[in-house]
């Protein structure tokens, strides 16, 4: 059978296009039109089919203590958050394997957990980090932008929209992902919420995630935003994916003091009030005081691992830019290597640095766009100006130094870090 000379969609013959790939039926299609069509595919929002299998025998189950060995390296303190964590994410893959071997004798439930803590404390670090050492997809997703269907917002569909594309479109590695919806407190029910108008972001989205979180089948739109009719859905099961919830709960200190009841009553009573630190309430947190801040009870039934993150003390702060593997002086450090200059900064100048993120009350977040205040001259400057002298220096091996005293860092900060907050 003589071979298709020209493309069978627009004619063109052989020597008029780059390419001309033959089928087997004596059709053939030019490089034009596998572009045109590819280009129409795209635009259209069709994906291709999703792949649809999951390895389970590279599934790596890597042990609690391992795992918190290696948040370790990344998050300082939160011991607590880290060891639940840990447990939560190992469980999580036996019962994986579990459901795969289809030995269901003791169905093991998921624990969700929800973590609860400050902003700024690294509950979004955390799970960032977990992410690493996981060879399951993980997803992070805001609670805030989520409203009812219906409203303006993402539909809590979107959440698996995220997952699925993490996975790149693994239908079976998705259902067996791992999601951290950040911000959970921002949906919680509004006490004075007058019942005339609907509670749009707060009960009506913990309604909807219930579906979620307690294993449904869910029809997710792949390229996320609102559903409509004739948009195709994917099917995904949420029975296997492991929920994460965070959220900084202001205010929840003084819900759990009120339900422990540390009012004392009595002729030293203010001493003694005193005496109670407030910074530990968290550890007394229950299921309770996440209803009485507006959780509505089925969703904490289906969080049921409750875990809380320390306020960052001093020291914590002073270790964050530090210690961490990837410690904010470690990688000024390196940029400035990178230039060959050797940036060294004075113990004092740290506490400094902390002592400005806690007067501002900024926590850890606040750091790094101190330690940018703090820097941004010197990364202006340093490398510019002194081109030649450091390519000479370069030339002998040596390297230049960059040394940040207290006084240089308070001129860099007064003039610009404390009128910019103030
Ligand atoms: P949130 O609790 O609001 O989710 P994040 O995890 O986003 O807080 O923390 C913000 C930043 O502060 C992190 O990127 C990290 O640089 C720093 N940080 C906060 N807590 C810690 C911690 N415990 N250890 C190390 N770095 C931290």
């Amino acid at each position: 059978m003589p071979e298709q000379k020209n493309c069978s969609f627009c004619g063109k013959s052989a020597y008029q296009v780059a390419h001309l790939i033959h089928g087997d039926n004596r059709v053939a299609i030019c490089d034009v039109c596998v572009q045109r069509a590819y280009a129409l595919i795209s635009d259209s929002g069709i994906r291709p089919a999703p792949h649809n299998h999951f390895d389970l025998g590279a599934l790596r189950l890597p042990k609690p203590q391992k795992i918190k060995a290696f948040l370790d390296e990344y998050v300082v303190g939160q011991d607590s958050a880290k060891k639940y964590l840990a447990v939560a994410v190992y469980n999580h893959y036996k019962r994986i394997k579990q459901s795969a071997a289809g030995k269901e004798d003791v169905e093991l439930e998921k624990s969700n957990i929800i973590m609860v803590g400050d902003t700024g404390t690294g509950k979004t670090l955390l799970a960032r980090t977990i992410a690493r050492i996981l060879n399951v997809p993980f997803a992070i997703v805001d609670a805030t932008v989520l409203t009812e269907a219906g409203y303006v917002g993402e539909d809590v569909e979107g959440i698996l929209t995220r997952l699925l594309q993490v996975a790149d479109y693994n239908v079976a590695a998705a259902e067996k992902g791992i999601v951290f919806i950040d911000e959970i407190d921002k949906i919680s029910r509004r006490s004075d919420n007058p019942s005339i108008t609907r509670d749009v972001s707060g009960e009506g989205v913990q309604q909807a995630l219930l579906k979620l979180l307690e294993g449904s089948i869910v029809n997710v739109p792949p390229q996320g935003g609102r559903k409509h009719p004739d948009q195709k859905t994917i099917p995904v099961n949420t029975k296997d994916i492991l929920f994460i919830a965070g959220g900084a709960f202001e205010g929840i200190d003084r819900i759990i003091a009120h339900r422990i009841n540390t009012n004392v009553i009595g002729f030293d009573a203010a001493e003694r009030r005193s005496r109670v630190d407030k910074s530990k309430f968290l550890h007394y947190l229950s299921p309770a005081d996440l209803r009485s801040y507006g959780l509505i009870p089925e969703i904490i039934g289906r969080l049921p691992v409750i875990t809380h993150l320390d306020p960052l003390s001093r020291d914590a702060l002073r270790s964050i830019l530090t210690e961490p593997r990837n410690a904010i002086v470690k990688q000024y450090k390196k940029l400035f290597l990178m230039d060959s200059i050797n940036l060294v900064i004075d113990e004092d100048v740290l506490d400094y640095i902390v002592d400005k993120a806690k007067e501002h009350k900024l926590g850890a977040r606040g750091l790094r766009s101190i330690c940018e205040e703090l820097m941004v001259d010197a990364m202006y400057e340093i490398p510019d100006a002194e081109d030649d002298e450091v390519r000479s220096l370069r030339a002998k091996k040596s390297k230049k130094q960059l040394h940040i005293t207290k006084a240089y860092a308070e001129e860099k900060l007064s003039q610009s870090f404390d009128s910019k907050a103030a």
